[in-house]
């Protein structure tokens, strides 16, 4: 018998290539929405699939879904630090009230749950890189603090129900990850840096340029977040590609990739924006096989064409 998904935020961008990878795997997909930062574009190409359902939908409040469900991926949250800045109350909201409706359905379905949390629990890390063992070093009241301690809600939460109810729940902590569907006013460094190397406009580097992140392209990460799905892992698991680089590097590459003759121009770092970041995917590889193929360069040479289509 086919079973059944459902995908909180499955309009946004994880979300929207979960709802493709999953239809993929013979699965019926609903994807539940409230469109606050998801897009109707990103899943238009699904709406005649036989097995996909939109439901246009707030998860901070109560979900009503009839029939049976077999899994639950809850990505439902802004993720960009611009979105969260912008919506506040609406992250702390979906991080927490979302959170424990969305295990509440789960529950009722006796549905396997997956979390998209990230790696902003380990907050501006002072361990490089970060293995899941390690708490982080978050400040619960700064303007970031919104969407981590959301997330460590989250993830507190979610233990709780595996523990109390025996749900079997699944935790991903995803690193950056890029790809198609970004939206090009997301606000996060690739897209901003793509849509102004392609405009001939200036790129905006906050900082010194010196602080790093490393990037995942979209097919690594939902790969990795269904072999998850389907394992027996209930710990939080680190997901992303380890290969780490400065900003300044990542301007470099986009720069070539688009043949831009824009300059960079250095802003004022965001409050509390980390200066590391780097995913110790050790648990992944061994306990799920997992590990990105997508290189830098072609990611982004994928990335930079969407963006020009
Ligand atoms: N950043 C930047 N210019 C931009 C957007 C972001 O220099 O136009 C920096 C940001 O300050 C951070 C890094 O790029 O150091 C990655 O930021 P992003 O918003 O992509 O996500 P984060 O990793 O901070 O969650």
């Amino acid at each position: 018998m086919k079973k059944t998904a459902l995908i909180t935020g499955g309009a946004g961008f994880i979300g929207s290539h979960l709802c493709d990878l999953l239809l993929e795997k013979g699965h019926n997909v609903i994807c539940v929405d409230n469109l606050l930062t998801g897009k109707m574009d990103n899943i238009r190409h699904l709406a005649r699939e036989k097995g996909f359902e939109f439901v246009k939908h707030n998860v901070s409040q109560y979900i009503n879904i009839k029939g049976r469900i077999d899994y639950i991926l809850h990505f439902a949250s802004p993720a960009s630090p611009t979105d969260y800045l912008k919506y506040p109350i609406q992250t702390l909201k979906v991080g927490s009230l979302g959170t424990h409706n969305a295990l509440g359905l789960a529950k009722a379905k006796r549905a396997t749950f997956l979390l998209a949390s990230t790696s902003e629990v380990y907050g501006d890390p002072l361990v490089n890189p970060q293995p899941e063992k390690y708490w982080g070093n978050v400040n619960p009241i700064g303007p970031r603090g919104v969407y981590d301690e959301a997330k460590r809600f989250a993830e507190a939460i979610t233990m709780a129900y595996h523990r109390v109810h025996s749900l079997d729940t699944k935790i991903a902590r995803i690193f950056n990850t890029y790809g198609e569907r970004m939206r090009h006013n997301d606000g996060r460094a690739i897209p901003n840096f793509i849509s102004q190397a392609i405009k001939g406009r200036p790129i905006t580097m906050y900082g010194t340029g010196k602080q790093t992140r490393s990037f995942c392209y979209i097919s690594d990460m939902v790969r990795g977040l269904y072999k998850l799905l389907v394992s027996r892992t209930h710990d939080p698991v680190n997901l992303g590609n380890p290969a780490e680089m400065t900003l300044l590097d990542l301007a470099g590459l986009i720069i070539e990739n688009t043949g831009s003759g824009s300059r960079i121009v250095f802003e004022k770092l965001p409050v509390d924006d980390p200066k590391v970041r780097c995913p110790d995917i050790r648990k992944a590889r061994t306990l799920l096989g997992w590990s990105p193929k997508v290189h830098i360069e072609e990611g982004l040479r994928k990335t930079i064409s969407y963006f020009l289509s």
